[in-house]
């Protein structure tokens, strides 16, 4: 227990859980020797573009709790307020600064992390939780990282992670055995699939695991893939045949010359505007709040954030915000964290933006994304008034006329 501990005064009323989660996205955890992370918390894994390599924490609250990865390990954790400490048998969460205690929980690493597939490969390099639901990478390392001259995103670490830390091109059966175990166990109720660059394969890898997902788990489906060519937008509508849920398109900036600079790969052999267009195509082919642009905030000035939203949100579709993280061993592992505070606005701006949109968030249960703030965390971050209630209570109908729905797409289609 640290030390500071004992001074303590509840100096100023503790805000909502979604403010801390900002705040430890932007300034990190640090850990007490107290805390016996191994034995209580979920593993550490570093996977798919490195993201989810922190501290997995759930923070308790009083409407739902809020999920998120914590980082731990980048070099700005060191400077954080917030320490992470056991104290009997309980963890919480100090901050330093106002002296006032959180209560945390942990999420337990699954058991199945620990188990192999029929084939014997470890079922913890095929998928990964990422907060509520699985993750999982699909393909070969992207091949922005393999060319002769690479053109990898500067934020990314996926070519240091597939085929070190989990398995390239993963057998539809492992994929199959993974989700049932985690379907059992951890009660997901979505998978998402995402890959690198496939050089023009991107949508076509996806297919049989889909069909054998939809078939023999029964789970929602989310696909993040490289966009195709527009004369190949039919097999988006291929893929929702097969049961594709929900599409999304990390296009990361929006201000186009911070796309071209960090994403130099996604310039050169897709560009901004196949983003925008398959964007634009998927959302009015699965309807509202079926498809997500995923950007990165604390990058690129505010103002082309902001825009990011309102565009995303102006064609029917999620913003999946990402606050950037200096990840170990990108090359932009030296970039400074985002300010909480810039990252406030981004998040109301994102509440404000659905509501104005009625854009559907929180609809099927148990999908809690640890890597990112979920849009249904926004709600948590503005002052509640008349439209506030009214945008909540229309969420609530939707959710409860959606009930047949949700049930049918997790039935598994072999039943
Ligand atoms: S497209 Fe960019 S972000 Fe995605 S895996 Fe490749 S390098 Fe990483």
């Amino acid at each position: 227990m640290p030390q500071e501990l004992s001074k303590i005064q509840k100096l100023q009323k503790i805000q909502h859980p979604a403010h801390l989660e900002i705040e430890l996205f932007c300034k990190g955890l640090k850990i007490d020797g107290s805390c016996e992370l191994e034995k209580d918390g979920r593993a550490f894994s570093r996977t798919r573009a490195g993201l989810g390599d922190g501290l997995e924490i759930i923070l308790p609250a009083k409407e739902k709790d809020i999920w998120l990865n914590a980082p731990v390990f980048e070099e700005f954790v060191s400077k954080s307020p917030y320490l992470i400490f056991k104290e009997n048998g309980e963890y919480k969460i100090l901050d330093e600064i106002n002296k006032i205690t959180y209560p945390v929980k942990l999420p337990k690493t699954p058991s199945w992390y620990n188990k192999k597939t029929k084939r014997g490969i470890p079922m913890s390099q095929i998928g990964v939780l990422q907060g509520t639901y699985l993750g999982i990478y699909l393909g070969q390392t992207c091949k922005f990282w393999i060319l002769e001259n690479p053109v990898n995103c500067k934020f990314c670490t996926t070519g240091l992670n597939v085929g070190a830390n989990e398995v390239e091109e993963k057998e539809t059966e492992d994929v199959v055995e993974v989700a049932m175990e985690a379907k059992k166990e951890n009660k997901i109720t979505f998978v998402h699939f995402n890959s690198g660059w496939q050089s023009g394969k991107d949508l076509d890898i996806p297919i049989s695991y889909i069909k054998a997902l939809k078939k023999e788990v029964g789970v929602f489906v989310g696909l993040q893939a490289i966009p195709s060519k527009r004369e190949e937008f039919k097999k988006y509508n291929y893929l929702k045949e097969a049961g594709v849920n929900h599409f999304s398109f990390c296009y990361e900036f929006h201000n186009p010359e911070y796309f071209s600079k960090i994403c130099p790969g996604k310039e050169k052999y897709i560009s901004q505007k196949a983003f925008f267009d398959a964007l634009e195509y998927t959302s009015k082919l699965m309807g509202k709040g079926k498809v997500s642009g995923e950007i990165i905030a604390g990058i690129e000035p505010l103002e082309d954030t902001l825009r990011a939203i309102d565009y995303i949100t102006s064609i029917g579709a999620f913003p999946t915000v990402c606050i950037f993280r200096p990840l170990i061993g990108s090359e932009m592992e030296s970039f400074p964290s985002p300010s909480s505070e810039d990252m406030l606005k981004v998040f109301q701006h994102l509440y404000y933006s659905m509501r104005k949109n009625n854009i559907p968030m929180g609809i099927i249960p148990n999908i809690e994304v640890s890597l990112v703030v979920n849009p249904d965390d926004t709600k948590y971050l503005v002052p509640r008034d008349l439209n506030w209630y009214i945008y909540d209570l229309k969420l609530k109908f939707l959710k409860f006329f959606a009930k047949p729905y949700i049930n049918k797409e997790l039935k598994p289609k072999n039943n």
